[in-house]
This record gives structure tokens, sequence and C-alpha cells, in this order.
């Protein structure tokens, strides 16, 4: 049986929230699906020592501040996955889980999404499925020939996993300099970064990173030079952490190997390191392959957007995945605004 709705959101993240958020203040009929068994999207598969890097109140969705926790400037994983929680029952948001999407298409005026419980059909989509899902490995000689556990930020969990071994963590951003020192005291570590790492000042959080997106948006809106937003500062956030590592000595990075071997990492310069694991924190993708019969791709495989949606599919919106649809839609708080604009924009195709 196929059911229809104005709106379909795919999946149930920050994202997919504060879609819905905005889609019930406007009075639009709507379902969110999602592919997780529970509320919190990919925050609930995120390692155990993640601390947001900005304090609460600067990481809330639309409607409702996130709580402080208590003894803690910066909120754990737990903390962030009880906020989507309650935040979800709050609005009293319609959830259907789990519930995978298999492929969006088009069905004269509606489009067909089909899951893998039947189908749905609708006169708009928001996509907001995320990036956690679509690990992103660089392909470096002799990969298949390393005899030890190669995993990717995704996989990662805790230092006791690694306890005493040689470990070469694979990264310059935020998870890999949070994973290193995490690694840092328990491991013989190896951090290797494609170029020095970046560290923003230490009084700069999520507050400023903030500011500072919301002011190259400004700019962009108003047609002055693009001031490179967050991107410009740096890249890694000195959560506490990063910081005591760092400021202990024990976050210092290696350049970038050349190619592995059975026992490890080898440089340009002959120079090896022998490991037990290598974690890859080399990023993501946006998870889209539902989108693939609506061949929106272009060049490069990006598909092309005004705010966030897609110039070939009006009918279909891009929210969150990184900062695609927005300068600050890759944050908690920073979604809020493209999902009301989407929503908003959604209104006014479905009066
Ligand atoms: P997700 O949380 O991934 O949610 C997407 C949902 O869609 C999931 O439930 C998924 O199962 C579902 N889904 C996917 N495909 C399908 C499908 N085909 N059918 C149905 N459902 C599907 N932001 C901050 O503001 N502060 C921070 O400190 C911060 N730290 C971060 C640290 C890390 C390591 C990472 C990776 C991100 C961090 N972010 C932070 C960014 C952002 O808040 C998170 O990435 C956030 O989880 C993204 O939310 P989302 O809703 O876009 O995606």
């Amino acid at each position: 049986m196929s059911h229809t709705t104005q709106v379909v959101v795919i999946g149930g993240g920050r994202a997919g929230l504060a879609a819905g958020y905005h889609l019930r203040r406007l009075g639009l009929e709507f379902v969110i699906l999602d592919a997780q068994a529970a509320p919190g999207g990919a925050w609930q598969h995120a390692w155990d020592s993640l601390r947001l890097f900005s304090p609460a109140a600067y990481s809330s969705l639309p409607g409702r501040l996130m709580p402080a926790q208590t003894g803690q400037t910066y909120p754990d994983v737990q903390h962030v996955v009880q906020y989507l929680t309650d935040y979800e029952k709050r609005y009293e948001l319609p959830v259907e889980r789990p519930l995978r999407v298999l492929r969006v298409h088009r069905d004269g005026q509606l489009l067909r999404v089909e899951t893998d419980s039947g189908p749905w059909h609708a006169h708009s989509v928001i996509s907001a499925t995320g990036t956690w899902w679509r690990p992103f490995l660089p392909a470096v000689p002799g990969q298949a020939a390393f005899g030890g556990r190669q995993l990717h930020t995704v996989d990662y969990r805790s230092p006791a996993d690694f306890a005493r071994q040689r470990v070469i963590v694979v990264g310059g951003g935020n998870s890999g300099a949070q994973i290193a020192a995490d690694l840092a005291c328990d491991t013989d570590l190896t951090w290797v970064t494609q170029r020095p790492p970046r560290f923003l000042a230490d009084d700069i959080d999520g507050r400023v990173l903030f500011d500072v997106a919301t002011a190259r948006l400004r700019a962009l809106e108003e047609g002055r030079t693009d001031t490179g937003g967050v991107a410009s500062l740096g890249d890694i956030v000195a959560v506490p952490l990063v910081r005591e590592a760092r400021d202990a000595g024990r976050l210092k990075a290696a350049p970038m190997f050349v190619c592995l071997d059975r026992y490890g990492v080898v440089w340009a310069d002959g120079m090896r390191a022998p490991a037990d694991a290598i974690i890859w924190c080399t990023g993501f993708r946006p998870a889209l392959s539902h989108l693939e019969p609506l061949g929106l791709r272009g060049v490069r495989g990006h598909i092309a957007t005004e705010g966030t949606r897609a110039m070939d599919e009006p009918r279909v919106h891009l929210l969150g995945y990184g900062d695609w649809t927005g300068p600050a839609s890759a944050t908690l708080i920073g979604v809020g605004r493209p999902a009301r604009e989407a929503a908003r924009e959604i209104a006014e195709q479905n009066p």
C-alpha cells in the first residue's frame, strides 16, 4: 500500500528534525523516514570521548535550547542524543523508523519514495541523510597488503580497543586530532597529516565559528567578497582533550606516508613505521544514492542547488551535508536557517 503526504523528509538526524520543526510551524503535512532504530542520527554511533566543540546553548535546534550538561561546558555524545530524542518527542515529530529509503523517482505530479517497507508519494522531498554513512578512504598504494587492522572514524569507539598497540591515525581535521589525542596516552601513536595541523586559537569554539559562518553568509548574500568563512581560520578546534594532549607534546604530526606494506607505512625517504592498526580519519561524502534515479548529479558528481533546492528538480531539497546548502549548515545550530528556508519554499510551492 502506498501512503501520500505533502512532504517526505528522508533522515531523522538533527537536519531532518529541524526540517520537521519548520514544516509543522507552516502547517504542512509530512513524515520523517529514518533508517536508525532509535533517535539521534549519527550521534548514536560516535566515539565515547567525543565532545561538542560549542557550549550547549550554541548547539541548539530551532525552538528549543539544548540544556547545559552538569559539570561539562562542552556536552558529550549521550547528552546530544538525549537532546535530539527529547526534541523529537516535544514537537511530536512524525518519525517512522527503522525504515530505509531506497530510491526516489519522478511519478507524474508527485515524487515516489521507495522504502524497504513500501512506497510513499509526496509533492516535495527534503533529503537530510547526512554523511556519516559514506566514510571516505583515500586510495594509497599497498593498502591491500597491510596485515593489520584498518578502520575509519566511524568504526572508532575508545582507546581500550588499542591498548599498547602501534596505531597510525591519518587525518588533520577535528576527527583525526580528537582520536589521536584520545589514543596518545595508551598506545604507541603516530599521527599523520597531509599538511602541518592548523589549530584554531584556544579561545575559538563553536560560538566564534558560528559567527564567522554567519558573516560569510551575509557577505555572499550582499554580493561582497567571500570571507572564506570557518575554513579561513584553521581546521582543529582546541577542545580540552586536544589542548591537553597538544600542550603535553603528545600531538606531534608526521607528514603523509607514500604507501603501506604488510607491516605498516612507508615514507618517501624510506622511513617506516610498523603498525597494528591504521585509523583513517579522512572524512565523509554525502549519502545520496537514493536520489540517483533523479539524475541530478552534474560535473564531479555534485548536485547543483540554489539554497537548499536542487536546480534540476525543484521538488527536492538538500539539507545538511557540510556547508553545501549554507555556510553554517554543517552544525547543529546552523541547520535551523536552511531548514526554515526549505520549509518556506515548499509551503509556497504547495499552497
Ligand atoms: P545524521 O546525524 O547522519 O542523520 C541522518 C539520518 O538519516 C540518520 O539517522 C541516518 O540513519 C538517516 N538516513 C541516512 N540514509 C537514509 C536513507 N536512505 N533512508 C532513511 N534514512 C536514512 N556539529 C556541531 O554543531 N557541533 C559539533 O561539535 C559537531 N561535532 C561533530 C563531530 C563529528 C565527528 C562529526 C562527523 C560531525 C560533527 N558535527 C558537529 C556536525 C553535525 O552536527 C553532525 O554531523 C550531525 O550528526 C549531522 O546531522 P545530520 O542530520 O545532517 O545527519
